[in-house]
């Protein structure tokens, strides 16, 4: 999106007496993610190249310059995932298929539960602007992540072979590997890391509506080879990987979604000011100055939502997995409906194909299904919050607490 003023000025500054440990280090670095994905946007052709290969350009840039920026300091596990929400922020306001274009990603299954030389390759390969997609939904319903059908069965000769099907996976063709969730031969939910060019991979992508950024649609697996190497987590710990992953996982998509809202608030602000100031609109009417007030405020107190959620994943409050939840289905749903009124304001122009307002709007639908169906959400939440309270509810681990085994024993 085109805007005047940059996101960081006009949203995240206003936040930092609310945000104490929101220093002018990290304002630094968000006005320079900004000012790179502006200029790396600018540079990186568009004309006839797939949207992919743009935006895979733009993560392996923005990797490259993160890899040569040594200002990042010391910062509290709180501070650091308030600081990546704010980056998914930002990302989101430029554009919601940017949301892969810095950290780990879904790849942060794979520094969190590998095995400790699985994890020191891959944050190689991360840091170097690798993608990792997820393949976990399937027909019966990706709300209903027990009832998999994908199987593994005992390979001869070592190892595994996994057989079946995943629907609705992103990062389809883009992916440098897949996090797999199946069955094993007992019966339990397990994870692998599964390479993206390993064979018995048959990709059939599908059209999407939105979000069309990253290729989609269903990945089959026909007798895959996986070896104990591969799982993340262990043998049959595939649920505890999942839940843990979404609970970080959930706030950064909440936040990147209120950026694209924010960013079509931005614009829809700057069109009504310009039409105002030129005398093509002789005065605003209250019923918009209403909604871009209220708007604004929904942003910004899902926004603070986001960032205390973030916050309580990495302090590994017992907590978290009930906000990330919570957040990330109030959060979508926020900017779900900022962008079904804010584009109203501006008219028809809003509903070009070539409207970033259009694209915007079409984009945060797919985020209603996307990392967890919002229904299925909340009434998980509403179940927590109904179920008398265990003697003791379990911590989360920290992403630290996985990376290093010894900062866990001394916790
Ligand atoms: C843009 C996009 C990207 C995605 N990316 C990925 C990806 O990378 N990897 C991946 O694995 N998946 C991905 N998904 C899939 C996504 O995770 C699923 O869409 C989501 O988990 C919901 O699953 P579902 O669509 O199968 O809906 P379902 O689980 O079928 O749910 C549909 C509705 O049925 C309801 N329902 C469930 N059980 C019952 C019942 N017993 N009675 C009545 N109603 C019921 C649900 O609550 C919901 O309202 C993506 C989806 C989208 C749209």
């Amino acid at each position: 999106m085109n805007h005047t003023r940059t996101c960081t000025e006009q949203w995240i500054t206003p936040l930092r007496p609310v945000l104490p440990d929101l220093t002018d280090r990290h304002i630094a670095r968000l006005a320079r993610l900004e000012a790179d994905l502006t200029e790396i946007l600018a540079a990186t052709p568009q004309a006839g190249a797939p949207a992919s290969v743009r935006l895979l350009a733009v993560r392996r840039r923005l990797a490259e310059r993160v890899r040569t920026d040594h200002s990042s300091g010391n910062n509290t596990r709180e501070t650091k995932a308030m600081a990546e929400a704010l980056a998914g922020f930002v990302c989101g306001f430029h554009d919601l298929d940017l949301r892969d274009a810095v950290g780990p990603g879904h790849g942060r299954m794979i520094l969190r539960h590998g095995t400790e030389q699985v994890r020191r390759r891959w944050r190689v390969r991360l840091t170097g602007g690798d993608l990792v997609g997820i393949a976990a939904t399937e027909r019966h319903g990706g709300s209903r992540l027990q009832e998999i059908t994908t199987r593994a069965s005992v390979r001869p000769g070592g190892g595994w072979w996994i057989n079946g099907e995943k629907c609705w996976v992103s990062r389809l063709t883009e992916s440098a590997a897949f996090v797999v969730f199946f069955k094993n031969p007992d019966d339990k939910i397990t994870a692998a890391v599964v390479e993206a060019r390993a064979p018995g991979l048959e990709r059939g992508p599908v059209a999407p509506s939105g979000l069309g950024g990253w290729d989609w649609g269903t990945l089959a697996l026909t007798d895959v080879q996986v070896s104990e190497d591969d799982l993340l987590g262990g043998n049959g710990g595939g649920l505890a990987v999942f839940r843990q992953h979404f609970a970080a996982f959930r706030p950064l998509v909440a936040a990147t979604a209120l950026g694209t809202a924010a960013g079509a608030h931005t614009q829809v602000a700057a069109t009504l000011t310009a039409r105002a100031a030129t005398g093509l609109l002789p005065r605003l009417r209250d019923t918009t100055l209403v909604t871009l007030g209220r708007t604004h405020a929904e942003i910004n107190a899902a926004l603070l939502s986001a960032i205390a959620a973030a916050r309580l994943t990495a302090s590994t409050s017992p907590h978290a997995d009930l906000w990330s939840r919570e957040v990330k289905a109030h959060a979508v749903d926020t900017a779900h409906r900022a962008l079904q009124e804010l584009p109203l304001l501006v008219g028809a122009g809003g509903f070009r194909a070539d409207s970033a307002l259009s694209k915007a709007r079409a984009d945060i639908g797919g985020l209603l299904y996307a990392d967890g169906i919002h229904d299925s959400l909340l009434r998980s939440a509403g179940r927590t919050l109904t179920s008398p309270p265990p003697a003791e509810i379990p911590r989360l681990r920290s992403a630290e607490d996985a990376e290093n085994p010894r900062h866990t024993a001394a916790a």
